[in-house]
């Protein structure tokens, strides 16, 4: 029988992220969220080198804080955020004390500019002891009312929907205008969001929830209409012309930083 720690240790050495915790999860959702990881991850390789952490609000505040006072920056608590009980999960990223840059790999000096970032899912406490089936209901309901896409069935589409925030994240999608304009063309400038992706793509002054939600929906049905057919592509094609820099390394620091920790603890 799999235990939790075996999932945890299969996740951390078969994708190479740094800190996984599965606490206070029933073993059927543990399960369901490796499978759901698996998925991406075998279509989006690099995705993975891009997540910091994975656990709960108070694993992951830990994990950034640990990163960030690791930099010298002044420490950034953002405990309240993630205790946000309305979601099942979240993916913050953060880009501590640097300038935004947008989409492309900076080299200052002849040196590559490796992203700074720290980027990890959360889990709510919504999902804390609960069982896969109660979860899957919830989410059935909620894509049936149209709060979620036609196909965001089960659980395992909200573990897509925050996979969506991590490539929104690394390929700064929010900042491609053309990508920008062709989703209001695509959705006669706005007003066909709620059908033609979701209420909740609608959720927020900008197009991270749009994007999110058209992914769940892009990875379990590609045709459901032209504007998720659009969004899912243009995905891919970000991937595949970006996939092979540096902009996926965002954990790399993190674990740098891991090692650093462990050797000064021993000494
Ligand atoms: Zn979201």
């Amino acid at each position: 029988m799999e235990n939790k720690e075996y999932y945890e240790e299969y996740i951390i050495n078969n994708y190479g992220i740094p800190y996984v915790s599965f606490n206070n999860l029933k073993i059927d959702v543990i399960k369901d969220i490796v499978e759901a990881l698996e998925l991406v991850f075998n279509r989006y390789p690099r995705l993975a080198d891009s997540i910091c952490s994975l656990g709960d609000c108070e694993d992951i505040n830990n994990q950034y804080n640990l990163f960030i006072n690791s930099n010298k920056h002044k420490k950034i608590v953002w405990g309240e955020y993630l205790e946000d009980e309305h979601e099942i999960m979240n993916t913050v990223c953060y880009n501590p004390g640097l300038l935004p840059f947008f989409g492309k790999v900076k080299i200052i000096k002849g040196k590559m500019f490796i992203p700074n970032k720290f980027i990890a899912i959360a889990y709510g406490n919504k999902m804390l002891n609960t069982s896969k089936k109660e979860l899957d209901d919830m989410t059935i309901k909620s894509s049936s009312n149209g709060f979620h896409p036609p196909h965001f069935n089960t659980f395992k589409s909200f573990v897509y929907h925050e996979l969506g925030h991590v490539l929104t994240f690394v390929l700064e999608l929010n900042n491609d205008f053309e990508f920008f304009n062709n989703i209001r063309k695509l959705s006669n400038n706005f007003k066909n969001i709620d059908s033609m992706i979701s209420k909740y793509a609608n959720y927020g002054e900008d197009i991270y929830e749009l994007i999110a939600e058209a992914f769940s929906e892009y990875l379990v049905s590609p045709n459901t209409n032209s504007l998720i057919n659009y969004i899912g592509k243009q995905i891919d094609k970000k991937y595949e012309t970006y996939h092979n820099t540096c902009i996926f390394n965002v954990n790399n620091k993190f674990k740098n930083h891991k090692i650093r920790q462990k050797k000064l603890q021993k000494k």
